[in-house]
């Protein structure tokens, strides 16, 4: 449904895209993921063809969005990062107008306004100015305008961003239900909000993403974890050697034990899933009579990754991911 390729945009000397490119497909619920200032705007704008990029091509549902941008725009609903609401109108009176907007026939307009206020759960709002409004309301009237042609593709430039948390979850669960029918791409710097609405995530750092992948494969990994009572000389030479072992590190666990990160190496090209070192680990502990405290598969979160991209900077498509030693 979005195929984006090899986009670059600077504004001066500030280069805000870097070659990027990704595809999603129909039905998919994806989270653009990155910090202030990585990109994220700069890539809805171009998607909703609110800006020209520098280089590079988006196509919606095949169309290119520089040469068909008023048949592009009709397809999208889109949530600018802050709605151009107008404070004097009634919700009724705005979303009213934004119909007409939308050149949507009279005929139409009733039932799909019912639609849009009953699904963003405006109707008991719908004859209070814009300005009387709470915040979490006045994103409601965001969404609400933004669904109202019933729009197969939803683009959301940070839904949640100002919200208290009470209004944080139920932007998610209206996002969560509009998913059913649309495809939904938003942006956010909230990690738990990906992990909250999302299957795939693109992480997006200076410009480049940095990660794609669904979060079941950015969090997979074979590395694991290895307490023992006491601190061993030769412990961590032994472990080196193991087969499929790429790098062992060795910290503090938290009650103050010595503990050892094991890192499996990169599954080969091609193939799915990761190994699990623990049998061969604990297979050594126990030939070596090692006092063990504890063993178990190390757990990557989000968090977990979305650090190691920012310090290394690595690129991560399709579960390929460098691990640091
Ligand atoms: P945030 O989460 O803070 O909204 P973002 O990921 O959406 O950030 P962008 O707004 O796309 O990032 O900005 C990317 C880079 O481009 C930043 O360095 C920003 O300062 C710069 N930038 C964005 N818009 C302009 C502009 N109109 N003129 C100059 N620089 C800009």
């Amino acid at each position: 449904m979005i195929d984006v390729s090899n986009l670059s945009k600077s504004y001066g000397d500030v280069e805000a895209l870097r070659d990027v490119s990704f595809n999603i497909a129909s039905g998919e619920i994806v989270g653009l993921l990155g910090p202030n200032g990585a990109g994220k705007t700069t890539i809805i704008k171009i998607l909703t063809g609110y800006l020209q990029p520098d280089a590079g091509t988006v196509l919606i549902n095949g169309l290119d969005v520089l040469e068909h941008t008023r048949e592009v725009q009709a397809q999208i609903g889109y949530l600018p990062e802050t709605a151009p609401l107008y404070p004097e109108l009634s919700v009724q009176a705005y979303l009213k107008m934004m119909a007409d907007l939308r050149q949507i026939p009279e005929a139409e307009q009733r039932a799909l306004l019912s639609e849009a206020i009953y699904a963003t759960g405006l109707q008991d709002h719908l004859t209070r100015p814009i300005a009387h409004l709470s915040k979490g309301f006045r994103q409601r009237v965001g969404l609400a305008q933004a669904i109202l042609h019933k729009p197969r593709l939803l683009i959301l430039d940070e839904p949640t961003v100002g919200l208290d948390p009470t209004q944080i979850v139920e932007i998610r669960n209206l996002i969560r239900r509009l998913a059913d029918h649309s495809t939904v791409l938003f942006s956010t710097h909230i990690l738990s909000e990906v992990e909250a609405l999302c299957d795939r995530v693109i992480i997006l750092m200076n410009g480049q993403v940095k990660a794609d992948a669904r979060l079941s494969e950015l969090e997979a990994t074979s590395d694991a974890v290895l307490v023992l009572e006491r601190r061993l000389p030769e412990a961590q030479n032994l472990l080196q050697h193991l087969p499929q072992v790429q790098g062992v590190g060795l910290f503090n666990s938290h009650d103050g034990f010595p503990a050892y990160r094991v890192f499996g190496r990169k599954a080969p090209a091609g193939t799915a899933g990761y190994n699990d070192l623990c049998p061969a680990i604990y297979e050594l502990a126990r030939k070596n009579d090692w006092p063990l405290r504890e063993l178990r598969r190390d757990v990557r979160t989000l968090e977990t990754v979305f650090n190691e991209l920012a310090t290394q900077g690595s690129a991560v498509t399709n579960s390929t991911m460098e691990v640091a030693q």
